[in-house]
């Protein structure tokens, strides 16, 4: 099957199961977003699908192929990137450098390789300048090219955070709580990106989001999931009135 799936994975932290049999799918070229209470394993799925953990049981595979043996550097590779719950990012250098260290994670330079430039080495590092010229002019972050990242807005650190991983050229993006830490009129400006990034770009977006309007605007598919397991899933709508995933948010 094509896109990403998700296959009865589970992964537990000493006596707590923080994912728990879980399995969904991610259709190419859709929105799909997940919602759940605080602590319901949401982040711990991302990091599960960029192999920082090991599933107990399960399988992940994407575009058909196992994930199961793949190293976290690795991932990169098989076309997924990812932005983080809280940002990460090399805070004393410039948003472009920022752009720039996220080619080395695609797997192309060696810790050497800087040394040992080749022709086609040097075609390839200017295809990645170009392409991060390309996703700071697609994220209106010109004016911020060479300022240093931790002087830049919370916002549009989250912006550069978003570059850094299309800049990879993935083909499915996983945005934990995109509009975390912003204002209204900044998410209401991330849905509009997130829609260009599928669209524009043709990348496929997974997300995981409390702003309910965020979420109705861009998902094209929910999963509800709390404790790790599966609550619902569906249209914005048919998730948010599912009893389950009410009860849930009132901590029943
Ligand atoms: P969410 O992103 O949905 O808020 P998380 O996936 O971060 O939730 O966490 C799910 C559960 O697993 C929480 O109870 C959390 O405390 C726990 N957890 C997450 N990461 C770790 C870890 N590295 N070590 C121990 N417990 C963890
Ligand atoms: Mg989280």
């Amino acid at each position: 099957m094509n896109g990403l799936e998700i296959d009865n994975v589970s992964l537990s932290f000493g006596g707590l199961k923080a994912v728990d049999g879980l399995s969904f799918s991610v259709e190419p070229g859709s929105v799909f977003t997940i919602i759940g209470p605080n602590g319901a394993g949401k982040s711990t799925v991302f990091n599960l699908i960029c192999r920082i953990y090991d599933p107990s049981q399960g399988d992940i595979r994407f575009n058909g192929k196992s994930l199961r043996k793949a190293k976290s550097h690795e991932v990169i590779n098989h076309g997924i990137a990812r932005t983080f719950q809280n940002i990460e990012l090399f805070e004393h250098a410039s948003l472009l450098d920022n752009l720039l260290i996220g080619r080395i994670r695609h797997g192309k330079f060696g810790p050497l390789s800087e040394l040992f430039f080749t022709r086609s080495q040097m075609r390839q590092e200017l295809a990645h300048r170009r392409k991060a010229e390309e996703i700071i002019e697609f994220l209106d972050l010109e004016g911020y090219r060479h300022a240093r990242v931790a002087d830049l807005p919370y916002g549009v650190r989250k912006k550069t955070e978003m570059a850094r991983a299309l800049v990879s050229e993935p083909k499915i993006l996983l945005l934990d709580e995109p509009s975390s830490g912003l204002t209204s009129e900044e998410t209401d400006d991330t849905a509009f990106v997130i829609e260009d990034i599928r669209e524009v770009l043709g990348v496929t977006v997974v997300m995981i989001e409390h702003d309910m309007k965020l979420v109705n605007k861009v998902s094209d598919m929910v999963l509800a999931i709390n404790e790790g397991r599966f609550l619902a899933s569906g249209s914005a709508s048919e998730v948010q009135s599912d009893p389950d995933v009410q009860a849930a948010y009132l901590g029943g």
